[in-house]
């Protein structure tokens, strides 16, 4: 959460600064400020709101400095105020300060600086640490040979600091020089042509540089226009990797469409190509994987696989372990990421661990791989981000390969994590049981998800209609079986995040066992009724709905017919394998809730008190 920029280079500073901020707006919206170093003090404006707020309260302030920071922030400690928003200054005036995460012992720090004359404007964590590098840069006169006493201090009061953070840093006697630090929150560093950038996205950057360094966990930079350094906090020196980014700013651009979100959702069939380009066995029978570092033989020997994850992500967990359970016939388990870090749950022997986070960043998922790492088991990683911070800390993994999403509501994310959880069964299915001609038939259906997703999409049009006469409601259900579960917990999720209706998500058998409670003609069902042995029986569920006057949008594949007069909307989606057939239903949802959502008047990618990449517990 929250988003991070700064600047240090030839150009004014705080227009680079507020443009990269418009960028990664989407990380925490509560508050936006910026800080420049200009005539000998640090000038800053901040306000409340968005990023645009910021924009006209800067024009106030003749900000013409040439190195400085910028945050958008998602509040934790303390409301969503001016005075809480970042950056924030020491109160002797020498150090401004931006920061992502948490400082657990703030109340701590805070009494230890108070009796010794620092006061404080907010309520945040951050102030306080932002005085007590004050307090340790006033103390640390002189630097010890070799050593800047800029640098010197963070590292002194970082070791002090419990908790999360992000940091950058800027010092009054420092003209030219950021000091940043990571841990828990991720940080990259642009290195540009006579200039230096700080962000917690590439996204803020890659118009100015497509050379980066990932920054690590306790490592600490110290970056001039011209210059960088890394040290860690016991003070030794890092030999950086420079990175190139293999997208470029138009990736990260709206274009023609109104929303992030709405071009995330038609970009899914060039997002799934991608995510499967390469990734097919020669002989056409199975999927092929370049960075999983376990041997064939390793994956073998796995009697057991665990999941992990958070929101939609773990929706995509539950979707792989329904395939890998049918087509690979290896028990899977499930769990959020943030309850299996504090379970003491007792894991198989052979058990092999996969994570999954589109930003890999997500702190909850990081955890819970670290201390599945910490009991000795593998970690493979999916995610998008190249070179996050669990791509980076996974045994090995696969990257999703689907271009930045913007939108906080996940849409191709979640599609090519479905895919990948899709090729995944068939992986480790064609190492057992499954036989050559199935694998080949498994291939060539998800080779086709593109095309069938495109199908999907030319419904547009009438679920916009749907849309518009089901926006009022203020409850909605979400009923579908086996791999359409997920996808069912998926939609109401969808809608939840983005329209603010409420919404559930049910096995469609299940409703019986209580949801049914709320049915009545207030409150519509969506079913997902695909052809197959169990139809009927969802079909059944229906009617059950009907005869409570319940609305229902019943979406299904083209072969069902559906008794006359039963359901109230209809939209149809292709006939497909099981292996893609959550891909393709996952459709219908994204559209109803995004055009609920614009029906509705709400801020489709900026939801209320959401952020993406959820970088705090
Ligand atoms: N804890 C800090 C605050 O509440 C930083 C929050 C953030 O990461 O945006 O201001």
């Amino acid at each position: 959460m929250c988003g991070i920029v700064g600047y240090v280079g030839k150009q004014k500073a705080a227009p680079l600064i507020i443009e990269g901020l418009k960028r990664l707006e989407y990380r925490g919206y509560d508050s936006a400020g910026v800080a420049v170093f200009q005539g000998g003090k640090f000038e800053v404006a901040k306000k409340i709101g968005r990023v645009a707020n910021l924009e006209i309260e800067a024009s106030h302030h003749r900000l013409t400095g040439t190195f400085g920071i910028g945050h958008t922030r998602w509040a934790t400690h303390g409301g969503v105020t001016d005075a809480n928003a970042h950056p924030h200054v020491s109160s002797d005036g020498t150090i401004a300060l931006i920061h992502n995460g948490v400082i657990e012992n703030y109340g701590k720090i805070k009494n230890f600086l108070l009796p010794k004359g620092y006061t404080f404007k907010s309520e945040t964590d951050t102030e306080v640490l932002c005085n007590l590098i004050a307090y340790h840069y006033a103390k640390e006169a002189v630097a010890r040979e070799g050593e800047s006493r800029f640098v010197e201090s963070v590292r002194k009061t970082l070791h002090h600091v419990e908790g999360t953070y992000g940091i950058v840093v800027m010092a009054l006697d420092a003209p030219g020089e950021l000091v940043t630090a990571r841990k828990g929150s991720p940080l990259i560093l642009g290195l540009g042509d006579g200039e230096s950038l700080v962000a917690s996205d590439v996204s803020a950057i890659v118009s100015r540089t497509q050379s980066v360094v990932y920054l690590k966990d306790g490592e600490i930079a110290h970056l001039t226009a011209s210059n960088f350094a890394i040290t860690t906090l016991g003070s030794d020196s890092v030999e950086p990797v420079v990175d190139k980014v293999t997208w470029s700013i138009t990736d990260a651009e709206m274009g023609d469409h109104s929303h992030f979100m709405e071009k995330e959702i038609f970009e899914q069939p060039t997002a799934l190509e991608n995510a499967m380009r390469g990734r097919f066995s020669a002989d056409g029978s199975t999927a092929q994987f370049g960075g999983l570092n376990i041997s064939a033989g390793e994956f073998r020997g796995i009697e057991r696989f665990m999941f992990c994850a958070c929101g939609t992500a773990l929706h995509a967990c539950m979707v792989t372990e329904h395939l890998i359970e049918e087509f690979a016939r290896i028990p899977v388990e499930c769990d959020y990421a943030s309850e299996f870090r504090y379970r003491n749950s007792p894991l198989f022997r052979n058990t092999l661990f996969f994570v999954m986070s589109q930003s890999g960043e997500t702190i909850d998922t990081l955890a819970a791989m670290r201390e599945a790492k910490r009991k000795g088991y593998k970690v493979l990683a999916v995610n998008n981000v190249v070179g996050s911070t669990i791509a980076r800390e996974a045994d090995g993994g696969i990257y999703q390969h689907v271009g930045p999403e913007v939108g906080v509501a996940s849409t191709k994310a979640f599609t090519s994590q479905l895919l990948i959880g899709a090729m995944l069964a068939l992986y480790i299915g064609r190492m057992r049981d499954l036989s050559f001609g199935a694998g080949v038939r498994y291939v060539e259906a998800l080779k086709g998800a593109p095309d069938l997703v495109r199908k999907a999409l030319l419904q547009a049009d009438h679920i916009k209609a749907i849309a518009k006469r089901y926006a009022h409601y203020t409850d909605m259900l979400f009923l579908g079986r086996l791999s359409l579960f997920p996808i069912a917990l998926e939609g109401a999720l969808k809608l939840k995040e983005i329209s603010y209706i409420h919404a559930e998500g049910y096995p469609a058998a299940e409703m019986k066992h209580g949801p049914i409670a709320l049915v009545s003609e207030k409150c519509p069902s969506v079913f997902f009724a695909p052809s197959g042995e169990i139809v009927n029986k969802i079909i059944s569920s229906m009617q059950e709905i009907k005869a409570r006057k319940g609305p229902i949008i019943a979406i299904i594949t083209e072969r069902v017919e559906l008794p006359a007069g039963l359901a109230d909307e209809t939209i149809v989606i292709p006939e497909c394998h099981e292996a893609v057939l959550p891909i393709v239903a996952s459709i219908p949802v994204q559209l109803l809730s995004y055009y609920i959502a614009v029906e509705r008047g709400c801020d489709v990618d900026k939801p209320r008190n959401l952020a993406k990449s959820v970088t705090v517990e």
